[in-house]
């Protein structure tokens, strides 16, 4: 009578992979998915509370009827531009910019810890 090994034992899941600390996304503008810069695209808060890239809001800005608001395309709440400023003058999330540059920076530090 021959013995069968089995392997009958509890199995491992497969590792996961960890995900980052920074929820993915959040530092995208969602019209255009792109990550948020220092540069064309900057974090702009509209009055609801919706951020998107300053790229996005002047596109939607130029064929909107009115020059000085803007019509959030997620909840369709207008924003008022601040009188004079215009577009630019809406409040900048500085603080998106903090984290995007940390994420960037701690992606760099896990490629360079990976390197053989
Ligand atoms: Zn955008
Ligand atoms: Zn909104």
């Amino acid at each position: 009578m021959e013995q069968e090994a089995s392997a009958s034992g509890p199995q491992q899941p497969a590792c996961k992979e960890e995900a980052p600390s920074a929820e993915p996304g959040a530092l995208d503008c969602v019209i255009c998915f792109t990550p948020y810069d220092r540069l064309f695209r900057l974090p702009k808060e509209l009055s609801c509370g919706h951020i998107f890239c300053l790229e996005c809001l002047a596109r939607i800005n130029v064929s909107s009827e009115d020059v000085n608001a803007l019509t959030c395309p997620i909840c369709r709440a207008p924003t008022a531009f601040p009188s004079r400023k215009g577009l630019p003058g809406l409040p900048t999330r500085c603080d998106l910019l903090e984290i995007l540059t940390a994420a960037i920076r701690g992606h760099v530090a896990s490629i360079w810890r990976n390197m053989p």
